[in-house]
C-alpha cells in the first residue's frame, strides 16, 4: 500500500458550517469527524483523507499551514503546484479559496498564499531577484477566457482595484499551447507583472469581479465555470561578490534561474445536471463542466495510483481544457492538493457523499 508521503496528490476535506438558508429549512448536520483523525463519516460511509478541516469559520491558518504552505515553499525551489477546490455549488469552494469578489478575500487560502509569498520574498531579496506574474482565467463550455484583459485596457492604471473604472472585458478566446520542453502556456492571456502584495490582491479582486456567474436552483451566485488564478514566480540569484569584486560561487544557492507556477483553482460546481434547472442551454453547459471534472478525476486517480504510474499508464490530460492547462502542474515533480468542500446539511447528503467518493479516487 502506498503511503500518502510519496504521493504527489494530497486530499483535504473542508466542511463548512450550516448556513442560514439551511437553518431556515430546518436542516440537520449529517457529517461527523472522528476526533483527532482525518476521518469523515456520512451515513454508514467512512473515509480517511490526508487532512480534514471544519468546525466552522474561515479556512483556518492551520489548514493553510498544513496543506498549502509546503506548496508555496516548493515554488521557491522551482516546483509547480496546483490547489483545486471541488464540491457542489454552495459547498464553500470560493469561500475556501478566497477567490470570490466581496466574500472572503482576507482569510481565504489565496490571500494567505499571497501573504506567505511576499513575506518569504522580503527575507530573500538581498540575495535573489524576484519577478512575479499573475493571470486569471476561466474555463466555461470548454472555452478559455481571460478575466484580466480589462486590466490591459487600463495600462495607465494597472491593477488599481475599486471597480469604478473597470470596463467590460473583451474576452478573446485563448489557446493552450505546449512548448517543446513540456511547458504549458496560454497564448493570448493577460499576464500582469506585480511588485507588491497590494497589486496582486487588486488583480485577484478585478478578475473575480468579472468572473462569469449564472443562476441555478441552488445558489444564484453559482458558477458553472472553472476559475484559475495562476501565480508565476521567477527567481535569479544575485551574483555574490567578495571584497575584491570577484564572483563567489555559492554551492548552497543551487540553480541560477528558477521559474515555477502555482495554480489556484475554484472548480465548477460538481452537482449533477439534473439539479441545475431545466432549460436546454444550462443542461448543455452542465455536460461541458462534467467533461472537465470527469477528466480531472481520471487524471488524478491515474497519478495517485502508484502501480498504474509504474506501469506507465496513460494519463488522460488531453481529454479536457482544464486538465490540458494544468498538465505541467499536476503529477511529475509538482505538488497537488485537492480540497473537497462539503456542506454538513442532511439535504445535501447525497452530493456530499459524491464529493467524498470523487476525492477518495485521488488517494
Ligand atoms: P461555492 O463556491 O462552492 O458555490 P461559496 O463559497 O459561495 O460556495 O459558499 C456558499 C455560501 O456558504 C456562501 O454564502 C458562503 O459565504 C458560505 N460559506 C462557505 N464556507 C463557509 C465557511 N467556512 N464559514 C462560513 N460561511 C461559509
Ligand atoms: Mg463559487
Amino acid at each position: 500500500m502506498e503511503t500518502s508521503e510519496n504521493c504527489s496528490v494530497k486530499v483535504a476535506v473542508h466542511i463548512r458550517p450550516l448556513i442560514d438558508d439551511e437553518r431556515f429549512q430546518g436542516c440537520r448536520e449529517c457529517v461527523t469527524v472522528t476526533p483527532g483523525k482525518p476521518q469523515v463519516q456520512i451515513g454508514t460511509h467512512s473515509f480517511t483523507f490526508d487532512h480534514v478541516h471544519g468546525n466552522g469559520g474561515s479556512p483556518s491558518s492551520d489548514m493553510f499551514e498544513e496543506c498549502i504552505a509546503p506548496l508555496v515553499d516548493g515554488l521557491f525551489h522551482g516546483y509547480n503546484a496546483t490547489v483545486l477546490a471541488y464540491g457542489q455549488t454552495g459547498s464553500g469552494k470560493t469561500y475556501t479559496m478566497g477567490t470570490g469578489y466581496n466574500d472572503n478575500h482576507r482569510t481565504g487560502l489565496t490571500p494567505q498564499v499571497m501573504r506567505a509569498l511576499f513575506n518569504r520574498i522580503e527575507t530573500l531579496k538581498n540575495q535573489t531577484e524576484f519577478q512575479l506574474h499573475v493571470s486569471f482565467i476561466e474555463i466555461l463550455k470548454e472555452e478559455v477566457r481571460d478575466l484580466l484583459d480589462s486590466v490591459n485596457m487600463e495600462k495607465s492604471d494597472t491593477c488599481n482595484s475599486h471597480a469604478g473604472k473597470v470596463t467590460v472585458p473583451g474576452r478573446q478566446p485563448i489557446q493552450i499551447r505546449e512548448t517543446s520542453n513540456g511547458v504549458i502556456t496560454l497564448a493570448g492571456s493577460t499576464e500582469i507583472a506585480v511588485a507588491t502584495l497590494e497589486d496582486m490582491a487588486a488583480c485577484l479582486e478585478l478578475g473575480s469581479l468579472s468572473r462569469a456567474t449564472g443562476s441555478t436552483n441552488m445558489n444564484n451566485q453559482s458558477s458553472r465555470s472553472h476559475a484559475i488564478f495562476t501565480i508565476t514566480l521567477e527567481q535569479m540569484h544575485k551574483p555574490h561578490l567578495d571584497p575584491r569584486g570577484n564572483n563567489i560561487v555559492d554551492e548552497d544557492m543551487g540553480e541560477e534561474y528558477l521559474s515555477a507556477k502555482l495554480h489556484l483553482v475554484d472548480l465548477a460546481g460538481s452537482e449533477r445536471a439534473k439539479r441545475t434547472g431545466s432549460d436546454g442551454l444550462r443542461f448543455k453547459e452542465g455536460i461541458h463542466i462534467n467533461k472537465g471534472l470527469l477528466a480531472l478525476g481520471n487524471v488524478i486517480s491515474a497519478l495517485g495510483d502508484d502501480k498504474k504510474r509504474k506501469e506507465g499508464v496513460h494519463v488522460p490530460y488531453r481529454d479536457s481544457k482544464l486538465t490540458r492547462l494544468l498538465q505541467d502542474s499536476l503529477g511529475g515533480n509538482s505538488k497537488t492538493v485537492m480540497i473537497a468542500c462539503i456542506s454538513p446539511a442532511d439535504v445535501n447528503a447525497e452530493e456530499s457523499l459524491n464529493t467524498l467518493k470523487y476525492a477518495n479516487r485521488a488517494r
